[in-house]
């Protein structure tokens, strides 16, 4: 039988994001720079949205003669572009948004150096402004999308843009630039309420990825623990089941049955019962490895899987483990457990070594029980 659960099962079990996929599994990675990049999109798109309007009220305010010729033209420039962009991105994948990043940020860094290069007093300041506001928010969109890489890029634009400006600031045609302009106003309001908008983007994404994560965390400790016993369910045994399947490591399967289980719920009651199962529980986890699979089987089974040992240690394992067993539940009730071993030096695959470690509990437990067999 195939014990491996299907990637689709669990997601769609768990009620996730496909996009996510679970951790652990094979396929697709739980990661958050994934989730940074989808942001960094989203930003991105918005960003343009924006601009884009922005750049059609000036086209409209050139209209109603506003504007001078030179930054009437180049809000018709970015108009142009930013409708091509727009009208692509639906085609476009993540390598294009990062592309486009570059592409951006350079024609800001062009704008803002012909300002302070080139440009009439007039035409300066609103570049300028352009560049100190859209910058930043730029370089955060690039370092999400570019991971490292964006070190250089925003390093490289903090230079050229501070060597620009100092170069410039000697202009004596620049140094009578007069600050009032009506529409540095309505820009800088409109430009922090839109930072405020992507940031917040990136932050409820970031929130639901921890909040998936966490659930996920959660939901996986929960399908994985008995809840009698808060030990290791079958279901993780036969995960490491699976595991040895594969590998070459040696390793030894015990299957550990309690002697006369009904008795004791009968004459003592099924909460007595129950205690009996947490304390045996929890005497064999303390005394197995943190490597070592301690799980419950089944009702009144464990299956206990222990890595790297041989066969006669396994022997002498599951016999300490009798007798602390016996030793260690007195204080409720003595109980007595029967187990069969079988080991994996007999080369045989998983489902035998299985099969085997039943018919050995079978043979203990004819022998008359509180007895380990190694098959
Ligand atoms: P044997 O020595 O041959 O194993 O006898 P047994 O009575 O232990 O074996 P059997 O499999 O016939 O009985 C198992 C009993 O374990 C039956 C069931 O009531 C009891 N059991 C299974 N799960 C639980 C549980 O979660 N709590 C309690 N209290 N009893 C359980
Ligand atoms: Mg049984
Ligand atoms: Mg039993």
């Amino acid at each position: 039988h195939t014990l491996r659960m299907s990637q689709e099962t669990t997601t769609q079990l768990l009620g996730l994001p496909m996009e996510y996929g679970v951790p652990g599994e094979d396929g697709k990675a739980f990661s958050a720079a994934e989730v940074d990049q989808r942001s960094a999109s989203r930003m991105l798109r918005v960003l343009m949205l924006f601009a884009w309007a922005l750049a059609g009220v000036v086209l409209v305010s050139a209209f109603l003669g506003y504007g001078t010729e030179f930054s009437n033209l180049l809000a018709g420039g970015w108009f142009a572009v930013l409708s091509v962009l727009l009208l692509a991105w639906p085609r476009m994948n993540r390598l294009w948004h990062r592309g486009i990043t570059v592409v951006i940020l350079m024609l800001i860094v062009i704008r803002w150096s012909v300002s302070w290069l080139y440009a009439e007093p007039a035409d300066a300041m609103i570049g300028v402004m352009i560049g100190l506001l859209f910058t930043p928010v730029l370089v955060i969109i690039t370092t999400l999308l570019w991971g490292r890489l964006s070190l250089y890029i925003g390093s490289g634009t903090g230079l050229v843009m501070g060597l620009v400006a100092y170069m410039g600031s000697s202009r004596e045609v620049l140094a009578g630039a007069y600050l009032n302009d009506w529409r540095i106003g309505p820009l800088v309001l409109c430009v922090y309420g839109l930072f405020s908008w992507l940031l917040g983007i990136w932050v409820r994404e970031r929130d639901q990825l921890r909040e998936t994560a966490e659930r996920v965390e959660r939901l996986r400790k929960a399908a994985n623990t008995d809840t009698l016993t808060g030990i290791a369910n079958r279901r993780v045994a036969e995960r490491a089941l699976n595991l040895f399947a594969t590998g070459q490591r040696r390793y030894a399967v015990m299957m550990i049955d309690i002697d006369h289980f009904k008795e004791i719920n009968d004459q003592h009651g099924h909460d007595t019962g129950d205690r009996i199962l947490q304390r045996i529980a929890e005497i064999l986890k303390a005394r197995m490895r943190a490597q070592d699979t301690v799980a419950r089987w089944g009702g009144e089974e464990f299956l206990v899987i222990v890595e790297s040992v041989t066969r006669d240690e396994s022997a002498s394992i599951a016999e300490s483990l009798r007798q602390m067993i016996e030793a260690g539940t007195g204080e409720i009730l003595k109980t007595t457990i029967s187990i069969g071993v079988a080991h994996s030096e007999t080369g045989q695959s998983v489902d035998q070594i299985l099969k085997r470690a039943d018919e050995g509990l079978y043979a203990a437990k004819n022998s008359g029980r509180n007895k380990v067999v190694t098959v």
